[in-house]
């Protein structure tokens, strides 16, 4: 696993590095996107350190579990009412590039998404 102090999200959630906050409780917090692909691109990250979703095991259900619930509320008042794509990409070949467990929430006229998509 990273260690925590370089870990970029981390860094974010310890208010070390700037972030543009969506949404934030005790074991959450949602950030934009520094390079959004669509008009509305976020994070939604736990404030606990894993490195991936297939580093999660029965410890993160709970927090993995009101993440998934939470998307909708967030997407909405994000202006998604239309609908909106999550995204989460695992290991290499899934495409992480950031290794701190986070979902990609994203939506907007679809006509002005960028691609490749997350
Ligand atoms: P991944 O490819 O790991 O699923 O996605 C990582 C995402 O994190 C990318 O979409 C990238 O734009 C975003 N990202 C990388 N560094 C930063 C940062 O310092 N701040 C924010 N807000 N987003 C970041
Ligand atoms: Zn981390």
């Amino acid at each position: 696993m990273n260690s925590p102090h370089n870990c970029l999200f981390c860094r974010i959630v310890a208010g070390q590095l700037p972030s543009r906050k969506v949404y934030e409780d005790d074991e959450m917090l949602a950030f934009h996107d520094i390079h959004p692909k669509a008009p509305v691109h976020f994070l939604l990250i736990p404030k606990v350190h894993v490195d991936s979703l297939a580093d999660c095991g029965p410890g993160e259900g709970a927090v993995l579990a009101k993440m998934m619930l939470k998307v909708p509320e967030l997407a909405r008042a994000a202006g998604c009412g239309n609908g909106f794509r999550t995204v989460i990409n695992t290991g290499p070949d899934g495409g992480q590039e950031v290794y701190h467990l986070h979902l990609h929430v994203l939506g907007g006229p679809r006509g002005q998404w960028k691609v490749p998509l997350p």
